[in-house]
């Protein structure tokens, strides 16, 4: 690890004053960022403690949703009663993700900004476009079981690995975010990772200086809410695919359908025309057929994942059908 300066943030300004510099990081629970350091994938000269900003409350809104402070814990989050009681589906994907020890430490604000766990990306002697720009990507012609089948491009192939912002994005939840110079602005989780394009070594819509303080969460609807993670082994692993799934029906059609992926894509994938697909029609094996081949239609493997689009197809058929289930 190289040396770094330590300063501990104790106002929101403090920070935002901090991380604006080239080198300077903010840091929470530290669960990624740590292990990023260790490996000299990250090497900041500074880092901003912002644990005693005051950011960790759960709180009811006005409008009956859920404001969720940046500094919450993985663990306090997925235990709230509200969040049990009108988000499972948030509480159930925290709970896949990571191990009680991490969920202990790891943020709402860090777990939205945790980075790939490309094996390339994770060591600095391979060829990585996320890590220094230009490189070339390792991946591409070679390891690449955990990488992305949807949204890729020639410069990056990586798959955001995280579980919560797959349920927020089903959610639609948003992401309250701080400048340097103290304005505020939201942007909706749906648009808060990027696509690699051309610019791969970008994961998110932050810029230099801003800090995540909150997430908020729309007041609840009806329906069932569901959380799927198909992984290589039953804990303390990364997606292969996870669904997370809000589903509503009436008089036997589907009247509600609000599903986001994970270990899909760059970014939690949302398509607006899945819901389309279902909303308004009986659930049968040939809908959700349908439903996948909107998913897939642009679908590419690259080589060790090309199993992942046929388990995408099967993984949706099968939350889809106990979705409609519970929801009848
Ligand atoms: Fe780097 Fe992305 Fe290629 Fe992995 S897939 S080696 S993160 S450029």
């Amino acid at each position: 690890m190289r040396p770094f300066q330590y300063d501990r943030a104790r106002t929101l300004t403090d920070a935002a004053q901090i991380t604006q510099g080239e080198d300077a990081m903010a840091i929470a629970g530290g669960t990624n960022l740590l292990d990023l350091m260790k490996l000299q994938v990250e090497t900041p000269r500074q880092l901003a403690d912002i644990n005693r900003v005051g950011l960790g409350e759960i709180a009811d809104t006005d409008d009956g949703g859920l404001r969720i402070g940046a500094l919450a814990t993985n663990t306090a989050t997925a235990v709230h009663p509200r969040v049990r009681a009108d988000y499972p589906v948030l509480s159930r994907a925290i709970l896949a993700g990571a191990t009680q020890q991490l969920r202990n430490k790891a943020t709402t604000g860090g777990n939205l900004c945790q980075r790939t766990r490309c094996f390339y990306f994770m060591n600095i002697d391979q060829p990585c476009n996320k890590r220094e720009p230009g490189s070339g990507c390792g991946a591409l012609d070679g390891i690449a079981k955990l990488h992305a089948v949807l949204g890729a491009s020639g410069e990056c192939i990586a798959t955001y690995p995280g579980d919560m912002a797959v349920a927020l994005s089903a959610l639609d939840a948003s992401v309250e975010i701080n400048g340097s110079d103290g304005t505020e602005r939201t942007v909706p989780v749906r648009d808060f990772h990027c696509l690699p394009g051309d610019t791969p070594w970008r994961d998110n819509v932050l810029e230099p200086g801003e800090i995540i303080t909150a997430v908020t969460l729309p007041a609840p609807g009806g329906g069932t809410q569901l959380y799927r993670k198909v992984r290589e082994r039953s804990s303390y692993a990364f997606a292969l695919v996870s669904i997370a799934a809000i589903v509503e029906m009436e008089d036997g059609v589907f009247t509600r359908a609000d599903l986001a992926f994970g270990g899909l894509a760059h970014k939690p994938w949302h398509d607006p025309r899945i819901a389309q697909a279902l909303v308004g029609n009986a659930p049968s094996a040939e809908l959700f057929d349908r439903a996948a081949d909107v998913l897939l239609e642009d679908a590419q493997g690259h080589g060790e994942n090309d199993f992942k689009i046929p388990l995408a197809r099967r993984t949706l058929h099968a939350v889809l059908e106990q979705a409609s289930e519970d929801a009848a």
